[in-house]
C-alpha cells in the first residue's frame, strides 16, 4: 500500500486507541518528532505509515476491533508490510498463537511467534528489571513489565530481540514487525519508538 513519502521525515503514525494506554505513545511518538494520531476507525487507518498497538487488555481490545470493523483493515495492512509495534497486550494482539487466551478471543496476527498471556502468574503480576540488548547498546534498558505477555516460541520467520536473564523472550522483531512484553513508552527511554519510527521512514521514503 502507498505510504504518505512526502512526509517521510516527519511519518504519520497512528496509534490504536480502542483501549489501553495509547495516550502514553501518542506522546513519545510526537516527542520523536512523528505526526501521532489516535485510530478508531478505518479511515483513520489509511492515513497513517506506522502503527503501535499499546498495552492494555487484549482480550477487550480484541472484541472492540471486531466491533468497531477494524479487525479486518489492520490485518490487510499489517500483510501489505506497514510497520507495526505493539507493546504487551499490542504484542498480544500481533501473535499468530496466543496462548491462555479467554474463551473465543483472536487476534491479528502477522507475528511468527507464540505469546503466552500473564505469563508471569499472580505473584509476580508486575516487576521492573533492566535488560542488554546488544543491538540497542549501552546502556541497559530498563523494562517495566505488566501482567505481562512471555514470547513462548518464534518462528523462523521472527527472530527474538531481548531476553530476560533466565532466557525467555520479551521482545521480537520480524521485517516491519517490533513487539515487546514490556512498556517503554512509561519510562523516558525511547529507543523502541526511535527504531520503530526508522523502519516507519524507512517504509515510507
Ligand atoms: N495481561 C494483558 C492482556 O492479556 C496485557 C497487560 C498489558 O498490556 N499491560 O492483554
Amino acid at each position: 500500500m502507498a505510504g504518505n513519502a512526502s512526509a517521510s521525515d516527519r511519518p504519520k503514525v497512528g496509534v490504536l486507541a480502542l483501549q489501553g494506554d495509547f495516550r502514553e505513545h501518542l506522546m513519545v511518538l510526537g516527542k520523536l518528532g512523528a505526526d501521532a494520531m489516535p485510530v478508531r476507525r478505518e479511515s483513520e487507518l489509511a492515513a497513517i505509515d506506522g502503527l503501535v498497538i499499546p498495552g492494555g487488555e487484549s482480550s477487550v481490545m480484541d472484541k472492540l476491533s471486531r466491533i468497531f470493523g477494524l479487525a479486518g483493515p489492520l490485518q490487510a495492512r499489517i500483510a501489505s508490510g506497514m510497520p507495526v509495534y505493539g507493546t504487551c497486550a499490542g504484542l498480544i494482539m500481533l501473535a499468530d498463537t496466543v496462548l491462555d487466551a479467554i474463551n473465543g478471543q483472536q487476534s491479528l496476527g502477522g507475528f511468527d511467534i507464540a505469546v503466552r498471556r500473564n505469563a508471569f502468574g499472580n505473584q509476580l503480576n508486575s516487576f521492573e528489571t533492566d535488560l542488554d540488548i546488544s543491538e540497542l547498546g549501552e546502556p541497559a534498558v530498563h523494562a517495566v513489565f505488566i501482567r505481562a505477555p512471555v514470547v513462548e516460541s518464534v518462528g523462523p520467520r521472527a527472530h527474538a530481540f531481548a531476553t530476560l536473564a533466565d532466557g525467555r523472550v520479551v521482545a521480537v522483531e520480524q521485517g516491519n514487525l517490533l513487539g515487546t512484553s514490556f512498556h517503554p513508552e512509561m519510562t523516558d527511554d525511547y529507543r523502541f519508538h526511535a527504531r520503530f519510527l526508522d523502519t516507519v521512514r524507512a517504509n515510507a521514503s
